[in-house]
């Protein structure tokens, strides 16, 4: 496709590891489309809900670059805990975000809750948002269960002590393409995916 007639898209993240996950998502499945990473000011995620925070990353973003952009906003959420720890998922053991101080915390929390009462589902929203003010949004969840000690060696945050429904152990002992066929990341952009091919080929 010639150069000019390529749209871009920009991704509201400062993780380099997100930008590379969310580029082998989307871009074979939008050809046409270059995602490119986001280097200016990040807000401040004062929203009170995923929705809101992903929609705040991808306006400030927009703004900026004159872009359309897309954010997300994702976290673990306990039943028993009233669905937290949700959007302070990075922080839940202080400001110092160590997922390992997070995970134990977590555990330790859990540690008398039995095992019928120990549902968790992972959350992403996923929003995109337009230089003139259009925004949509879309949620994926993913479904299991809390485990009472970490397993498995791959992933990250809270996956070694997380059960996915429809499977034996951890969410860290899956390769990287199977969590990413399943997870609540995928199944937020999954949606999102059409919403954009839309919603670019309005602005063209
Ligand atoms: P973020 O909004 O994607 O930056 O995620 C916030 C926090 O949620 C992370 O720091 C992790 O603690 C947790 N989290 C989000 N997605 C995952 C996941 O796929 N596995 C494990 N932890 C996750």
């Amino acid at each position: 496709m010639p150069a000019q007639s390529r749209r871009q898209v920009v991704l509201a993240t400062h993780n380099p590891h997100k930008v590379l996950e969310l580029r082998q998502i989307l871009e074979p499945r939008l050809p046409g489309i270059d995602v490119i990473a986001y280097d200016g000011p990040e807000p401040v995620e004062d929203g009170v809900s995923f929705a809101e925070n992903a929609l705040i990353k991808a306006r400030a973003a927009a703004a900026h670059t004159g872009l359309p952009a897309i954010a997300d906003d994702s976290g673990i959420c306990v039943d028993i805990l009233g669905g937290s720890p949700g959007i302070f998922s990075a922080r839940w053991a202080g400001p110092a975000k160590d997922p390992g101080d997070n995970l134990r915390l977590l555990l330790w929390q859990l540690s008398d809750v039995r095992d019928e009462d120990r549902r968790a589902h992972f959350t992403c929203v996923a929003a995109l948002a337009f230089p003139d003010g259009r925004e949509r949004h879309v949620t994926g969840i993913w479904p299991g269960r809390m485990l009472r000690a970490a397993a498995g060696g791959g992933g990250f945050g809270y996956d070694p002590i997380f059960q996915p429904d429809g499977h034996e152990t951890s969410a860290a002992a899956l390769t990287d393409d199977e969590k990413n066929g399943v997870s609540h990341r995928a199944r937020a952009f999954d949606q999102l995916i059409p919403v954009l091919a839309e919603t670019l080929g309005e602005v063209r």
